[in-house]
């Protein structure tokens, strides 16, 4: 009610808009001591004066201020979440997310029913939730419900100088809500924390604020932190050094934590295995998993029945899910893809630790290691005061950087560098890469070392190659694909996205090549014809949604992946579709492929041979859930489906997992993606009443046929024909692929079922780089499906043209007038009846 008076007498009075109240707040004394010493403490009048004042306020300061653990507090105590309003927080990362409403709910002593959480797959909000923190992918997804938000008071952006592609966009259309929230007599607050001091693009940015919002900067009670810089620079076994400078930290410093960083997973754990055998810990033992017999439920899914086959074509493009979305189920969890840091890469268990390091055991060192993908309790004990005697050392990605605050932390070493997936936007090929860091980060990661004492940075780089670092880290959304956003966009009724007001836009090719895409998929309407090119690249840039574009909208997946959940209900393939397409969306659920992209360090003959045997066996079991015949032809979405089909028949045990090589929390995932997808579908379309049972038997060969062509209809622009005679000439088209795009060859991955198959068409997943250009989720696919499931890619000849000679060798029946061939490149295509 105050809030109105504030809109009302803006032209007479000002008047102070004091919330009405205060809600006091029950800490324990132990929390109210912690809290005095937060740098954030000291502003809490400055922020909250300018709150008041303003609809938009930018609070930075260095991490482990206090910002995200106190401002919602003192929101709170203010009576922003007193009349039934909801205060939210949005975190880039799932684990910042979901830790941060515990910390939370903690020091106020108030239930988790109240602080809460919801990220992707799960929360804990309740209707008496005041305080919640959320991933930015899961608020994206209330806004397409919810364009004003109502139900919240404020909204807290936090971690913006990620600048991840989620908040970006949140930033851009909260810019929009909240003079619409002034408007309409609700208003509502925005606030945006940053541990940079770099905020211009948020602040000095005529198109998001005409007024541009105060910045608040905390001074963070920071102790000094000495730099050492490396003389040389390593420039491959960084891990190697990390583990020196770490066994010499602890062997000659004083007490103290030590935080290292590393750029991914795998190194992360070979690390933490070799500071353990270095400085051993005794530990207390894990208990085991229950017992299961792997082979009996892999029987078990073979041996369900398989029915005889039909011929094609199966699958029908116009016949998708789609209903109006004026609601959708309250409480289906949203986050178009609210992914991690880039831990992308996995581990194969091996120890290739050298030892030679001579320590002295005598003080344990108690080693933790802390990346996205690890499982939350193991994340917590960082948190933990670290058993007595032993000193603590936490082996990080840069989950590290400015997400998470280990307490306790004297010596930071850093290896200055950090993986990011690269993305070429003209051939989709991506690559991981291990490239330094901004000055900005390594900075920020130096700062870890002194928040409760002066400490030391060991920077494994020398001071030289850290000059020529870049200053800040760049937005991620000029370095990604965009359709998933232009889509959401549309969906939002933004038809125009190139005037959506990005805090740093991504390039003009990068959102036609995302509309171009889209309209591709049936997702945007088609730009009608116009005469000049100027009027047709405008056309292009606005195409509106269509029904079945809203309705991928609504599947908190990629759109490629969202048309095939689309087009899932027929043949009964909705079951089947909705596994692949979890299983494809969960970020690698085998513990070895990706491993193959990376450079391991060197092993001794012994674990070598080890590696070679495991890779053996889970080579085997590849085998095994492709199957034979029709069902290999699905190539790897039927590998995926037969390990998770397997699994499930397993309940989805650790054991099993780890036995078949498959990573546990990703089939864990699966399976919950798999609801959630479910629910997602029954949503735009119930009278399919789409019911997911964990356990299911395999497909028939009908319906394998059926999903390899809405595999096909998703997957069309990654479709690659087998190199021809005329190319082999040269040696390096050997067994190789052609694409549309490409001038290189392209291969099937000898992980791939299809590696000794060799279709003559297949689409895949993803091209990955590594030694060669791999094509990663492959499936096979007959040449007469693609005139008739992607009309839109191919040219077509004029009626009574004779029929390609491609068409009579590879099926015999002509039923065709109309000869084909595949767009720029001009393959030849079987005739189709038009
Ligand atoms: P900022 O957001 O400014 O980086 P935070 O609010 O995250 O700062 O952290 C403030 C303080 O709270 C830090 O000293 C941090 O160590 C402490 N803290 C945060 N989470 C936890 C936790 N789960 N357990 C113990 N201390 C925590
Ligand atoms: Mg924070």
């Amino acid at each position: 009610t105050e809030e109105k008076k504030t809109d009302q007498e803006k032209v007479q009075i000002k008047i102070p808009s004091q919330p009405a109240v205060f809600i006091p707040v029950n800490r324990s004394t132990a929390v109210q001591e912690a809290r005095l010493k937060l740098p954030i403490l000291a502003e809490e009048q400055v922020v909250m004066e300018a709150v008041r004042e303003n609809p938009c306020v930018v609070i930075c300061g260095e991490t482990g201020s206090g910002k995200t653990t106190q401002v919602p507090q003192f929101l709170y105590e203010a009576g922003y979440a007193s009349d039934g309003g909801i205060i939210g927080i949005t975190e880039p990362r799932r684990v910042a997310a979901v830790s941060m409403s515990h910390r939370v709910a903690q020091e106020m002593n108030l239930p988790r029913q109240v602080v809460s959480y919801q990220i992707r797959y799960e929360g804990n909000v309740t209707s008496d939730t005041k305080i919640k923190f959320m991933t930015d992918g899961v608020l994206l997804k209330e806004i397409q419900k919810d364009f004003l938000l109502q139900r919240y008071r404020v909204i807290i952006i936090d971690e913006a100088h990620e600048r991840s592609v989620y908040t970006d966009i949140l930033i851009g259309l909260l810019s929009r809500i909240i003079p619409l929230r002034n408007k309409k007599g609700m208003p509502m607050k925005l606030l945006i924390m940053s541990a940079t001091l770099r905020v211009e693009d948020f602040t000095d940015n005529q198109k998001l604020f005409r007024t541009p919002p105060p910045v608040i900067k905390v001074d963070a009670r920071q102790f000094p932190v000495t730099i050492h810089f490396n003389k040389r620079t390593p420039l491959e076994d960084y891990t190697g050094e990390a583990f020196h400078k770490t066994c010499k930290i602890h062997r000659m410093l004083p007490p103290g934590g030590i935080l290292v960083f590393l750029t991914g997973q795998a190194e992360v754990n070979s690390l933490c295995r070799r500071l353990r055998k270095a400085f051993p810990f005794r530990r207390g033992n894990t208990a085991e998993d229950e017992d299961d017999d792997s082979s009996e439920s892999m029987r078990k899914f073979k041996k369900a029945k398989v029915k005889k086959t039909v011929s094609l074509p199966c699958i029908d493009l116009d016949s998708y899910s789609a209903l109006p979305m004026d609601e959708g189920d309250e409480d289906r969890e949203a986050g178009v893809g609210d992914e991690e840091d880039g831990d992308e890469d996995l581990d194969l268990g091996d120890d290739p630790a050298d030892g030679n390091e001579k320590a002295d055991p005598s003080i344990p060192l108690y080693v933790l290691p802390l990346y996205s993908l690890l499982a939350p309790e193991q994340q917590a004990k960082v948190f933990r005061p670290s058993p007595p005697g032993t000193r603590l050392c936490v082996v990080a990605t840069n989950v590290a950087e400015t997400s998470l605050t280990i307490p306790g932390i004297k010596y930071v070493v850093d290896c200055g560098r950090v993986k990011k997936r690269f993305y070429d936007r003209v051939t989709g090929v991506s690559s991981f890469q291990v490239t330094w860091t901004s000055q900005a980060s390594a900075n920020q990661r130096a700062g870890r070392a002194g928040r409760t004492e002066p400490g030391h940075c060991y920077r494994l780089f020398s001071s030289a190659v850290f000059g020529d670092f870049s200053l800040f880290s760049e937005a991620e959304i000029t370095r990604r694909p965009v359709e998933d956003l232009v889509l959401q966009m549309k969906d939002l009724n933004i038809e125009k996205v190139v005037n959506f007001p990005f805090p740093t836009p991504p390039s003009a090719e990068a959102l036609a090549a995302a509309e171009q895409l889209l309209v591709s998929l049936g997702a945007l309407e088609k730009p009608p014809q116009r005469r000049t090119v100027k009027e047709m690249q405008r056309a292009q840039l606005s195409c509106p949604i269509t029904a079945l574009g809203r309705a991928m909208a609504s599947f908190p997946v990629a759109p490629r992946y969202a048309k095939m959940l689309a087009l899932g209900k027929q043949q009964d393939c909705l079951p089947y579709i909705l596994t692949v397409v979890a299983a494809m969306t969960v970020r690698e659920i085998f513990e070895d492929i990706v491993v193959f992209f990376l450079v391991r360090p060197a092993h001794s003959d012994e674990e070598n041979s080890k590696i070679t045997q495991r890779r053996a066996r889970l080579t085997q079991m590849r085998r095994l859930w492709a199957g034979q015949g029709a069902s290999l032809l699905l190539g790897d979405l039927m590998v995926m489906l037969g390990a998770v089909g397997a699994c499930e028949f397993a309940c989805c045990t650790p054991k099993f997992c780890e036995e078949n090589g498959l990573r546990y929390k990703a089939m864990v995932e699966i399976r919950r993606l798999r609801g959630q997808l479910t629910n997602a579908v029954n949503a735009v379309c119930p009278e399919v009443g789409a019911f997911v049972d964990p356990k299911m038997n395999p497909p028939t060969e009908h319906q394998v046929l059926c999903l390899r062509q809405i595999v096909l209809a998703g997957l069309g622009d990654h479709l690659a024909r087998r190199v021809q005679a005329e190319d082999m000439l040269d040696p390096k088209w050997k067994n190789g692929y052609k694409t549309p795009l490409m001038d290189d060859p392209v291969f099937i991955h000898p992980n791939s079922a299809l590696f000794k198959t060799l279709p003559d068409f297949v689409v895949y997943q993803e091209i990955m780089e590594n030694t060669k250009m791999y094509m990663r989720g492959v499936s096979a696919v007959e040449a007469e499906w693609i005139p008739q499931l992607l009309p839109q890619y191919c040219h077509f000849g004029s009626p009574g043209e004779v029929p390609s000679p491609w068409f009579c060798s590879s099926s015999g029946t002509v039923r065709c007038q109309r000869s084909s061939t595949f767009f720029r490149v001009g393959w030849p295509l079987p005739a189709v009846e038009m």
